[in-house]
């Protein structure tokens, strides 16, 4: 079997923003799905791949690279000689969500090929994952956030996440670019949220690197130690590798990360080395299904956990691929007051990431990635470019 063509369509999808606590007009912005076509009718796709899990479309710029440079690439190439391509692309020095998105694209069509949910094909290792409820960052006010975590423990969650304040001023509610981050308030919500779900509900906290001084990270994390966090994630700037190993020999409560630091599995690896977090992090978009995998296999190794970033379908055939003892939870968001979470967006028939009662997200049982596309919706808004 060869690979024949490699194309991006892009097309249009409603959104309304929710930002700094507050819901903005509806919009429309621009999605993408790749998809890698064999000779013998075998199919690849991958749903976005710019930011946030598999909702964000490729820009321009990034369609360009996969139509020409990948496409260059990968034509009369065998798709399932992933390995051979992944070094290939890092030898190249692509941009990594660039290189995540086609070996994702390739991992989805040798699952549909065979058949298989991606998941099985990885190897299967279990069919429901203990999700938690993260929430957007500026979710309102302090109360606003403890009503919020309550409403998420009554629909079943068993652990829930806060972003609190950055580039944002809770006092004014007015955006704050220059004072990123609000530690008093910070440390308000905390101890709000736990006096609201009381001792049993699994907490955990991501400022999202934007303490700016080792003494800021410090002081929330002596907070969160004494309100039994489960994590402290991404808590400075995730340049300040020795401020980490600092942190995090300092304090007792798990340090999660580096979460966005570019360099994939060999970044994530040197900090393991240096002790500069006690839990890793990763997510498909930086190194795609092969990247994580290799992370995965490499955490079990050391001891050491790794937590996937961020919500969307290939993060969670990861999850169904791995112990419990490895990767624990999945991000279940963003979250906040009046989103309406459970319905699909209107080029899918079901959302990624159903929840049971008990805080539980189902694999899909469909071959691939778990993708049911609406191709009506995506062939009437397609964009002709
Ligand atoms: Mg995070």
């Amino acid at each position: 079997m060869k690979i024949v063509d490699l194309q991006v369509i892009p097309f249009w999808v409603p959104r309304r923003p929710f930002r700094h606590g507050e819901w903005l007009p509806e919009t429309r912005v621009v999605q993408t799905l790749t998809k890698i076509v064999t000779d013998e009718g075998a199919e690849g796709y991958y749903l976005g791949g710019h930011g946030h899990g598999d909702a964000d479309g490729l820009p321009p710029d990034e369609r360009a690279v996969l139509e020409n440079r990948m496409k260059n690439m990968l034509i009369g190439q065998d798709p399932f000689d992933r390995e051979k391509f992944w070094h290939w692309m890092w030898v190249a020095n692509l941009p990594e969500n660039i290189l995540s998105v086609v070996d994702m694209a390739l991992w989805d069509l040798q699952a549909r090929y065979f058949g298989l949910p991606l998941y099985k094909l990885l190897g299967g290792c279990r069919e429901k994952v203990p999700a938690y409820a993260s929430t957007f960052p500026n979710m309102g006010t302090v109360q606003d956030y403890a009503d919020h975590a309550l409403a998420c423990q009554r629909e079943g969650y068993t652990h829930y996440k806060i972003h609190p304040y950055y580039f944002y001023d809770p006092v004014t509610k007015l955006s704050d670019p220059g004072r990123p981050s609000h530690i008093e308030q910070d440390i308000e919500v905390c101890y709000a949220i736990r006096e609201a779900v009381g001792d049993e509900m699994v907490l955990s906290f991501d400022p999202w690197g934007t303490y700016r001084t080792y003494d800021d990270a410090l002081r929330v994390g002596r907070v969160l130690e004494e309100l039994d966090f489960y994590w402290y994630e991404h808590p400075m700037n995730e340049y300040l590798v020795g401020l980490y190993e600092k942190l995090s020999a300092e304090l007792d409560i798990p340090i999660l990360g580096p979460e966005i630091a570019a360099g994939s599995i060999y970044t994530r690896a040197d900090w393991i080395r240096r002790g500069a977090s006690d839990r890793t992090r990763i997510d498909v978009l930086r190194g795609g299904i092969t990247g994580v995998k290799k992370m995965t296999g490499l955490c079990e190794a050391f001891g050491v956990r790794c937590e996937i970033h961020m919500s969307g379908f290939a993060n969670l055939q990861i999850l169904g691929s791995t112990s419990a003892d490895v990767c624990e939870y999945y991000e279940r968001g963003l979250l906040a007051p009046g989103i309406d979470y459970a319905t699909p967006p209107p080029y899918l028939a079901a959302i990624a990431d159903p929840m049971d009662g008990d805080g539980y997200v189902h694999l899909s049982q469909e071959p691939g990635m778990g993708y049911q596309f609406v191709w009506d919706y995506i062939e009437e808004n397609r964009i002709d470019d």
